[in-house]
Formats: structure tokens, C-alpha cells, sequence
């Protein structure tokens, strides 16, 4: 599908004026009909709720969009906690899933009231040695090892990651706590991500309905919900096909109806917890051409670097690039388009075609709403960048300022340095 940038280069242009580059863009609009076609492809599920993954995106501006959608947070760290109680979540509305879990994020997330996601059969104890007793709600994670393949080729090998417990520590996981007196249970898990296909959420939800049907059996426990996490993919290039929610809500309660329902278990709350496909395609990071160099290769040199954007860096990850004012132009030049770090993977694209760029140009590097701005460093001293809202009335807010140069000497003692710092140049 083409990709097509939310704002124009006389957009850009104008924002740029208030806003220097590099800065993150959220599409409010995109935002807001995505979370609405969520909401109604599991609508058929009574207590269906999406738990936007916060670290995907960890700004309390864009959570406060989701919380118009009834949406809860799912958290993983005493921060991200934070965040969601700044919003105004509480109790059921988040969800704490974390691992190698420090005590005291333990404790805030049960003082939130937040419902526990226990990575590990350990935890339990951990966990009772905090609280005293446990919440009526208790959730445990699943990894069932091995493989996991979708027939498309993707596969995930859950054998080979650090989450969840096995099939038989989760079983006698919900045993212990049902004799510790919980009364309801969940059960997560997390098998394979950006799946670019409809067909991850039913299979995995076929599976763990299976697993929790049996378990039920066994022990006579109450599920009240089941959580697909996330995972759920977005096409980052253009010729791949765009997941269709709505087909995925009708994929999951196929096997809800075909596994749940005959085992008298159709009050289970289906809960995901997407960040990726809630939120990527709605971000773009926004960048001026302001170097090219001829050397072996053709480079253009940008106000941005991995800093802001770590996936292409670290994962490889590919980002579409439109040069804006020139959507039109024949792509007919091979670029690298690369940020100042000093080291040589700080490259947004490796051998792009694109058309020809001048400096001065506007870069807008597509579908950095989750896991872009989110994943910022300082290496280099390089700071973070403003993040800006493009709400659905076409006006921008500034929704987190950029860093400064203060802002980096803040978290050490300056006094023996403060009167030669030249923090204004
Ligand atoms: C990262 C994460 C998510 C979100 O994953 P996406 O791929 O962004 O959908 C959800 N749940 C947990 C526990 C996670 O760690």
C-alpha cells in the first residue's frame, strides 16, 4: 500500500518554524479511527479491553486519547505505572506485566490496585512475601516453548525467550493460588511480534482457549479473561499487506465460540495489549536534509540520528522515507541517509531509492509511533526531541518539549562545573 505522509511540506514547513527539526508528529485522526475500529472488531466480546502497551509510546497525552476508548495501560515498570495513574487509570484499567520484577514496583502496582501478570512460578512466593495475600485477580504468563509458525512463514521462537513458565509450572501456578484463595484468573501470553498477518491472534487464542479450558477442568478455577498481549504487526514497507482488525476480532471469536463456549466459559473478557498496531503508522519522525557527502557511496546527512530512532540501528528495521514537497518524483537516486552518531549503524536507510535530495529538504521517516521516540538515548550527548500532536482540527500541540543540554547535565552535581558550562553556546 502507498504510503502516504499525514502532513504536507507546507505543513511541515510551518510547524518547523515554531518546532525546529528533528522532532516526533502523532496523527490524532489515525489514532482515533484505529482505536475505534479495535473497539468494534471485538465488540461481540462483553469485556473486551485493550491495555495500550505504554512503552510503546509512553506519553501521558496520547494515553489520555486512549482513555476516551475505555482503554486500560499495560505497565511494566514502576514509571510506566506512574504514567498510568497520571492519567487517571486505576484497578482493573491496568495491567502489570513485567518481569525480573523489582519488590517495590510489585508493591505500587498492587497499591494501583493493577491486576498482576506473574512472569515466573518464583514470583509467587515473591510476591506473597510483599503483599501478605494476593489480590482476588491473578494473571499468569504462558510460554509454551518451541516454535511458533503462522502459515505465511512467520515464526517466533518462544523456546528461546526469557517470559513466561512452562505448561506444567502454570498449571500448578493456578493451584497454588487457588488454594491461597485468588478467585479469578487470566492468562497471557506473547509469542511473536509485528506479525504482519491476521491469522496470530486466533491461533494463539485457539491455543491458550484450549489450555485454559483444560485447566479449568482440572482445577475448577474461574478465568474471567484472557490476554492476547500484543505482537499484532504493522507493514512497514509499502508492498506489505496491512493487517485488517476487524478480521482478527472475527478470527478470535471464531475459536472463542468453537473452544470457550462449549466449556461454559463464555463470560471470559478477551483483553489485548497492542503497541505497535495501536500507535506506529500515527508517528512519523520529521527530519531536514543537512549534509551530502560523495565518497564511495551516496550520503545524506540528517538532524536526526538512531538517538530518536534506535529500530533501523538495532533491528535493521526498514522506515519508509518520503521526501515531502516530492512525493511525485521519480526515485531515481540511491541514497544512505544517515545521522551523526558516532558509530556506522546510525543509518535510517541503506541503498534507498529516493528522488533526489537537497539540503533543506524535510524528510518524514513513517510509522515511528511505537517503539521510536520511546527507545531515545543519549549517546553521543545527543538529546531527545520534542514530541507534537497534529490534532484532528489540523493545529499541533507540543506534547513533550525537546531535551536540552540542561536537561543532560541535570542528573549529576554541577556546581563545581555550573559557571563554565555554556549551556547557551
Ligand atoms: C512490548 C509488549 C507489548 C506490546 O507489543 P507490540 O508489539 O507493540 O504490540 C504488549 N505486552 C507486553 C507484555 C509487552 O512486553
Amino acid at each position: 500500500m502507498k504510503k502516504i505522509p499525514y502532513v504536507t511540506l507546507e505543513q511541515a514547513a510551518e510547524i518547523k518554524k515554531t518546532y525546529p527539526t528533528p522532532f516526533h508528529l502523532y496523527d490524532e485522526k489515525g489514532i482515533r479511527a484505529n482505536a475505534r475500529a479495535v473497539k468494534e472488531a471485538f465488540a461481540w466480546n462483553k469485556g473486551f479491553r485493550e491495555y495500550f502497551a505504554v512503552k510503546a509510546t509512553p506519553n501521558p497525552y496520547i494515553m489520555d486519547i486512549f482513555r476516551d476508548y475505555d482503554f486500560g495501560f499495560d505497565c511494566s515498570s514502576k514509571t510506566e505505572l506512574l504514567l498510568a495513574d497520571a492519567v487517571g487509570a486505576s484497578g482493573e484499567h491496568i495491567m502489570f506485566s513485567s518481569n525480573e520484577t523489582p519488590a517495590e514496583e510489585y508493591a505500587l502496582a498492587a497499591k494501583l490496585g493493577a491486576i498482576i501478570n506473574l512472569d515466573d512460578f518464583t514470583h509467587i512466593e515473591f510476591l506473597e512475601n510483599i503483599l501478605g495475600e494476593f489480590p482476588e485477580t491473578m494473571c499468569c504468563r504462558f510460554n509454551p516453548g518451541g516454535f511458533f509458525t503462522l502459515s505465511n512463514g512467520i515464526m517466533d521462537n518462544p523456546g528461546d525467550s526469557k517470559y513466561g513458565m512452562t505448561k506444567e509450572q502454570l498449571a500448578e501456578a493456578y493451584r497454588i493460588l487457588r488454594d491461597k484463595g485468588v478467585k479469578h484468573f487470566g492468562m497471557h501470553a506473547f509469542l511473536a511480534s509485528n506479525t504482519v498477518t491476521n491469522e496470530y491472534y486466533p491461533r494463539l487464542a485457539g491455543q491458550l482457549f484450549t489450555l485454559a479450558a483444560d485447566i479449568k477442568k482440572e482445577l475448577g478455577i474461574h478465568f474471567s479473561f484472557i490476554n492476547l498481549s500484543g505482537g499484532v504487526g504493522i507493514p512497514y514497507t509499502p508492498d506489505a499487506e496491512p493487517n485488517d482488525i476487524y478480521a482478527i476480532g472475527r478470527g478470535v471469536k471464531e475459536e472463542f465460540d468453537r473452544i470457550l463456549v462449549p466449556a461454559g466459559m463464555g463470560d471470559v473478557a478477551i483483553y489485548t495489549e497492542m503497541g505497535r498496531f495501536m500507535l506506529a503508522p500515527y508517528g512519523a519522525l520529521i527530519t531536514t536534509a543537512i549534509h551530502e557527502k560523495h565518497i564511495y557511496k551516496e550520503y545524506i546527512g540528517v538532524d536526526a540520528c538512531a538517538a530518536n530512532l534506535m529500530r533501523p540501528a538495532m533491528y535493521g528495521a526498514y522506515h519508509h522515507i518520503t521526501v515531502l514537497g516530492k512525493e511525485n518524483e521519480e526515485c531515481d537516486h540511491r541514497y544512505d541517509i544517515v545521522g551523526s552518531l558516532c558509530e556506522n549503524n546510525d543509518k535510517f536507510a541503506i541503498n534507498r531509492m529516493l528522488p533526489r535530495i537537497d539540503k533543506g529538504d524535510i524528510l518524514f521517516i513513517h510509522d515511528t509511533g511505537a517503539h521510536g521516540f520511546s527507545m531515545g538515548y543519549n549517546y553521543n550527548g545527543r538529546l531527545r526531541s520534542a514530541e507534537l500532536l497534529l490534532q484532528e482540527d489540523g493545529s499541533v500541540k507540543l506534547i513533550r518539549r525537546a531535551e536540552t543540554e540542561r536537561d543532560y547535565f541535570a542528573t549529576f552535581d554541577c556546581t563545581p562545573y555550573y559557571d563554565r558550562i555554556r549551556f547557551d553556546g
